[in-house]
């Protein structure tokens, strides 16, 4: 059997870089960080982190790839990788990456990624093309992965028609604004045993949608206040387990559709559809994010779900460095990297 031990994996101290390296030293590999200067006091902190490699901002990360590479580092990408690299740079990268990444141009172009999602038959909020249409709420959404700023709600098309001007993307959607109960359902697939699981599901706390609700209405009266979408934290829920069957399907349905659309391989490894769930208890997708989400943070412990799966504490970050050991142990590396 192949060991593990000249593999290093490492990450960007961001996001969910904690949740990351725990799980890689759980599973027995030494872990790297690549953090800023200004954070290296906070992270070191941590016992779990065997090295640091201090950059000065995220634009420096090129410069160090090289001494990656020779030291055979596995790269575990998280939502900062796309909203500091950028997209081209993720793509660009050669040291070894943990994931398929032909899926970023389909997750990055917001049509690519509803034409995904459409051949997977998932239900997704009504898209705008033609503002005359514009006949309810919309919230319009730039391309990237930004965490929800930038977007604005409008509540019909003369109040799209006025917010627009201050749009600062040249590249956004439009789409039917579904009110309801927001929910992030987290999911891992092997595409070494072709098991998909259910790891975890979150709630997001917006600044300063999630908010509005404390001051009375008659007192939001007068105020030019508007909805925002800025995530700040996360917190966790369960969902009806009437319904989690149908999350799972469309889990399966969404990795069954990759493999047609992208190429191959497809989607694999941790992936997270965001959705609004309607009063009619119907889900709508609002988006795909292909990695693993910041909401997994919250279950560094394992979640009421990944507990019924696996004996031990099973967080998505230690589920992640598991497979790679799998994959290092069958001689199947190469299957998993992008
Ligand atoms: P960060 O490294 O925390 O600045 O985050 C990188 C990207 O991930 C940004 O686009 C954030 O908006 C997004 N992000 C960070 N934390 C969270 C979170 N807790 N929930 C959802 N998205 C997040
Ligand atoms: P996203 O970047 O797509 O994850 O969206 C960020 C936040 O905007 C979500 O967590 C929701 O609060 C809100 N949002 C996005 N799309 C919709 C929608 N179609 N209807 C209602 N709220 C939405």
């Amino acid at each position: 059997m192949k060991t593990i031990k000249k593999y290093i994996i490492a990450t960007l101290g961001s996001h969910s870089s904690l949740q990351i390296l725990k799980g890689a030293k759980d599973e027995g590999f030494k872990t790297l960080l690549i953090v800023k200067k200004d954070r290296v006091d906070f992270y070191k902190t941590f016992p779990f982190i065997d090295e640091f490699i201090e950059i000065d901002s995220y634009k420096d990360f090129p410069k160090i790839e090289e001494i990656l590479i020779k030291r055979n580092v596995i790269l575990i990408p998280h939502g900062s990788f796309v909203a500091y690299l950028g997209f081209e740079k993720n793509k660009a990268m050669k040291v070894l990456y943990y994931g398929n990444k032909s899926v970023l141009d389909f997750e990055e172009h917001r049509l690519k990624q509803r034409k995904w999602l459409e051949e997977a038959n998932i239900n997704m909020p009504k898209l705008f093309t033609n503002i005359n249409t514009i006949d309810y709420p919309v919230i319009v959404k730039s391309y990237g992965a930004a965490g929800g700023k930038g977007y604005f709600y409008a509540r019909n098309k003369t109040d799209y028609k006025n917010k627009i001007k201050q749009m600062k993307s040249k590249q956004f959607i439009i789409q039917e604004y579904v009110i309801g109960v927001p929910l992030y359902v987290h999911y891992f697939y092997s595409n070494i045993t072709n098991k998909l699981e259910i790891m975890s599901i979150d709630k997001r706390y917006e600044t300063n949608v999630d908010s509005l609700g404390r001051i009375p209405l008659t007192s939001q009266q007068g105020l030019t206040i508007e909805p925002s979408y800025v995530v700040v934290g996360n917190s966790t829920l369960v969902l009806r387990e009437a319904m989690l069957s149908q999350a799972y399907d469309m889990g399966l349905r969404t990795i069954e559709a990759s493999k047609k659309l992208i190429d191959k391989k497809g989607l694999y490894g941790p992936f997270c559809l965001e959705t609004v769930i309607s009063p009619e208890q119907e889900f709508f997708v609002i988006e795909i994010s292909c990695r693993i989400v910041a909401g997994t943070n919250l279950f560094t412990h394992g979640s009421a779900y990944s507990w019924l799966y696996y004996d031990e504490p099973m967080s998505t970050g230690r589920r992640i460095a598991r497979e790679i050991k799998i994959a290092i142990q069958k001689d199947k590396l190469k299957s998993i990297l992008g």
